[in-house]
């Protein structure tokens, strides 16, 4: 019976019970021969690949995942552990992932738009919850038109091609997120890589590329690894200076970067100054998926009609796109939100310092507790597990050599005595491990 366990178990049970019909055996035949014939290949794909993982744990940099048994939230219950644990690096910024309103919406446009559209947008997967996320993003923004995606990912990986040609040019830092890097290697532009916020280098290849027809510098907002920021006044200085288009991936900056949480633009004082900008529903808006590009509204006209992510993938499930609209509802009603998770972002950044550790970035809530070594970042996190405080060690070749770090994500919904608890593990663990004194 063993050969025929893909089956269905009522097939099988048919089987056990005598009950044969013809048609199963039929298939079991079949696929017992095709097995016979085909499994060289299928074992020879399984040692390429067990060689490969083998490599991998061999490095080091194996990545097993810890099974959360509760919803996302700052206290969560994790697989065998019998505490719940302080959560400090989902990307959960304003608590919103578990928020009771925004749960509630996703019900309700679950119950009144149904699980899903069974369809890409252009054929009949556009809902009105569609458009109205669309406007109130372009409000958001204070830009003229927004175009959803499954993912921000997908956003960047449906622009550049869309759009940009042999005639064309592409300047991207080089530490840009990999869905900038993937969305570049699509088109068929000039490429060009400058070093990471450096304006000099950038203004080096801009020079390189006076001919092309357009020219599009492309930049995280903040970058994820070090929570600094992209210098966009600078930035937007050469644009102007060289006829460049702006654009700018700002995942970790919406919904709670600058003082309304419209992101780095708003952080620098210079809202509506990119030209194009991308994100995601998935980090501090709802938390649960989707992406979109804003800009100009030809610009998103042609991506509609172009952009292989939204031409041909499923629209937005109407449950995720209620919760991102009531996500932006709440964050843009009421300021506590972004008041909250900057006054813990404070406390936390001012409390560590004091203390003697190094806190890269700039004020940003993505705070990367600096400790060189990779081990000892390991080992570091461990023991803030012990702690009952989930935090992740980052080493090489995530960032680079001699920089491991424990990238911390502050929310606004720790309480100030979790953000209190969490410094007095860095504390105690940090003079054990003589990183401070
Ligand atoms: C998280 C992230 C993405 C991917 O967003 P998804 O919506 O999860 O696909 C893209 N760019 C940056 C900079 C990110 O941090």
């Amino acid at each position: 019976m063993c050969g025929v366990s893909w089956l269905p178990s009522s097939a099988i049970s048919a089987l056990r019970r005598g009950r044969v019909t013809s048609r199963f055996l039929i298939q079991s035949k079949d696929v017992a021969l095709y097995r016979s014939v085909h499994s060289n290949a299928s074992e020879h794909l399984k040692s390429i690949l067990r060689e490969e993982i083998n490599n991998i744990k061999a490095a080091g940099t194996w990545k097993e995942e810890r099974i959360i048994t509760s919803s996302q939230s700052t206290l969560i219950s994790v697989a065998g552990q019998n505490t719940k644990i302080l959560n400090f690096c989902a990307n959960n910024y304003l608590g919103l992932s578990n928020h009771p309103e925004v749960v509630h919406a996703a019900k309700t446009a679950l119950e009144k738009y149904g699980a899903g559209l069974s369809s890409v947008r252009f054929i009949c997967g556009t809902q009105s919850i569609h458009k109205e996320l669309e406007k109130k993003i372009a409000d958001f923004h204070c830009k003229e038109d927004t175009i959803l995606y499954p993912s921000c990912f997908d956003a960047n990986g449906g622009f550049f091609e869309s759009v940009l040609t042999p005639k064309d040019a592409v300047l991207s830092d080089e530490l840009n997120h990999a869905s900038i890097i993937d969305g570049i290697r699509l088109c068929k532009a000039q490429k060009f890589r400058y070093k990471h916020r450096d304006m000099a280098d950038l203004e080096e290849n801009l020079k390189k590329v006076s001919d092309a027809r357009l020219k599009v510098i492309a930049t995280d907002g903040v970058f994820s690894m070090d929570g600094n920021v992209a210098p966009l006044p600078d930035i937007c200085k050469l644009a102007q200076k060289y006829g460049a288009l702006t654009f700018v991936d700002e995942c970790h900056a919406t919904g709670f970067f600058g003082k309304t949480g419209r992101g780095t633009e708003e952080f620098y004082g210079m809202m509506g100054a990119i030209d194009i900008i991308t994100s995601t529903l998935g980090k501090a808006v709802g938390g649960a998926a989707g992406g979109y590009t804003t800009g100009p509204k030809e610009l998103i006209d042609i991506l509609r009609q172009r952009s292989r992510p939204y031409l041909f993938s499923n629209s937005m499930p109407p449950a995720v796109v209620g919760a991102a609209v009531k996500a932006l509802d709440l964050l843009i009603n009421d300021s506590s939100f972004t008041e909250r998770i900057q006054k813990n972002t404070e406390r936390f950044r001012s409390a560590m310092t004091k203390a003697g550790f190094t806190i890269a970035g700039e004020n940003h809530p993505i705070c990367p507790v600096m400790l060189g070594d990779a081990k000892l970042a390991t080992i570091f996190a461990e023991q803030m597990l012990c702690r009952g405080i989930y935090v992740i060690g980052f080493s090489y070749p995530v960032v680079p050599k001699d920089k491991a770090r424990i990238r911390v994500q502050i929310s606004a919904a720790h309480t100030k005595d979790e953000i209190d608890k969490a410094v007095n593990a860095f504390v105690d663990i940090g003079k054990k491990l003589n990183v401070i004194k």
